[in-house]
């Protein structure tokens, strides 16, 4: 037979076996692949969104130090929840995980079945499909980017792969072609996840030639893989412009809490106002919080990214006299440091804490 002409069923029906033979030899060795216990699995996977497996392993570790059981996370307070969390980023992730915690504690168990997993705080489709495979053995396909990539160059298919119908027929497929045993259904969708992360490479040519599915792969055998995935081009993002003040006083820098909705809902940051100022201006913000600027220190522009804005920032480091509105809080160094500030504040942050201790 002409591989070549394989249909999409054709292919999708010969790669368990290869794959899960692969993955067993050289899968990388991570925390959370020597578990079925539900909480561990989750925890790892809500971490594992939009985050790369090298920043979460040191994350994971600390989290689960610090909760060993969704008891103790539900019951944890939201500071030290948030601190725990900072500068991995999409914060609300970390309050859907509590908020889940919160029912799993009270229902007394995990919900067991993929519809039940789907309706927890934070859990989507993925997610749910993921859970329900590796703690609970239940034949539920994981698809995400990193799968519907190897699917689109495995079978060869150009369907629009941001398109929900595509992501949804994809699920199916692989659903179909699941394996039995319990024991390959746990690490199943693992294997097509690891091929996607380490074989299948979304930057860069796929690593065909150390690929278990090379032999009947469509998009090797029609020279297409390079081509593959089609997309639809994302909206540009949004550039927002911000200046950011660090106002010390006494050994003290000012922080406020953010509104408990949107981006980095609840979280503290130095006070910012929109738009770019010059120093002129910057003092009559000052002044409007109450304060008197006194000696300024030092200007420092930074950037962050986040999925759908751009925030770029200019900042003040400056002494000021005076109380401020009430919304501020006056840190130390310890103070500082015990609450969670988002990354996107990080050079702000690094600076705040060398001016602190400059003043000690
Ligand atoms: Fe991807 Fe190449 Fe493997 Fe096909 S053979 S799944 S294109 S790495």
């Amino acid at each position: 037979m002409d591989e070549k002409n394989l249909t999409t069923e054709q292919v999708l029906s010969r790669l368990p076996g290869p794959l899960l033979a692969w993955y067993r030899a050289s899968a990388r060795d991570l925390p959370w692949r020597h578990t079925a216990d539900p909480y561990r699995i989750w925890v790892s996977e809500i971490m594992l969104q939009q985050t790369r497996v090298a920043a979460v392993l040191g994350y994971y570790a600390r989290f689960l130090e610090a909760f060993p059981t969704v008891e103790d996370l539900a019951a944890a307070p939201e500071d030290r929840l948030m601190k725990l969390w900072e500068g991995l980023g999409y914060y609300s992730r970390a309050r859907n995980l509590q908020k889940s915690a919160r029912i799993v504690a009270e229902r007394g168990a995990f919900p067991d079945t993929y519809q039940g997993l789907l309706a927890l705080p934070g859990v989507g489709e993925y997610t749910a499909g993921a859970i329900a495979s590796a703690a609970f053995g239940l034949r539920e396909a994981a698809v995400d980017g990193n799968v519907l990539r190897c699917a689109a160059r495995l079978t060869d298919c150009r369907d629009d792969v941001a398109a929900p119908g595509t992501k949804r027929a994809v699920r199916e497929r692989l659903r179909a072609v699941m394996p039995e045993a319990e024991a390959d259904v746990r690490i199943f969708n693992q294997a097509v996840m690891e091929l996607g992360a380490t074989v299948c490479v979304p930057n860069g040519p796929p690593k065909c030639e150390a690929c278990p599915a090379g032999d009947f792969c469509l998009g090797r055998l029609r020279g297409t893989a390079e081509s593959l995935p089609v997309k639809t081009a994302k909206k540009a993002r949004r550039t927002e412009e911000k200046t950011v003040f660090l106002l010390l006083r006494k050994g003290a820098v000012a922080l406020r809490r953010r509104p408990d909705s949107g981006l980095l809902a609840g979280l503290w940051e130095f006070p910012n106002v929109e738009g770019t100022l010059d120093e002129a201006a910057a003092a009559e913000t000052v002044r409007a919080w109450g304060l008197e600027p006194r000696a300024w220190r030092k200007k420092l522009t930074a950037k962050h990214i986040f999925t759908h804005v751009e925030w770029h920032m200019t900042g003040y480091a400056l002494e000021a006299a005076g109380e401020g509105p009430g919304e501020f809080t006056w840190a130390d160094g310890a103070g500082l440091t015990s609450r969670a500030v988002p990354s996107a504040f990080a050079r702000y942050y690094q600076e705040a804490r060398r001016l602190l201790e400059e003043e000690r």
